[in-house]
């Protein structure tokens, strides 16, 4: 943790608070890359991560992991065998990348 505060085109470290150039991406004292990057407020979770992990991995609830929904993916998971979560990841993944930004980020980040 440092005291100092950021100037104009500093920012503070989303991990460890340390004072770094806004246009850094990953923070030079911890490694942890930073979010601001984007549009939308941090922590938010990733459209385009979110569709492709549901369609490749959406039989193994990855999507719903990753979305936080902890619950839903161990259903999809104990269900696997039955290939109805991979269909039906498939048709989520496909889903989200329908929806625009915002309302992917108000619906499921
Ligand atoms: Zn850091």
């Amino acid at each position: 943790m440092s005291n100092a505060t950021p100037g104009a085109d500093e920012q503070f470290c989303s991990s460890c608070g340390e004072v770094i150039k806004k246009e850094a991406e990953i923070c030079t004292e911890c490694g942890v890359r930073q979010s601001s990057a984007g549009a939308s407020g941090s922590g938010s979770k990733d459209k385009t991560s979110a569709a492709l992990l549901a369609i490749f991995l959406g039989g193994l609830g990855a999507h719903h992991f990753y979305l936080g929904n902890t619950g839903r993916g161990i259903i999809y998971l104990v269900f696997s065998w039955t290939f109805i979560p991979l269909l039906v990841g498939l048709i989520e993944g496909i889903i989200y990348l329908t929806k625009s930004e915002d309302e992917f980020q108000r619906q499921y980040a």
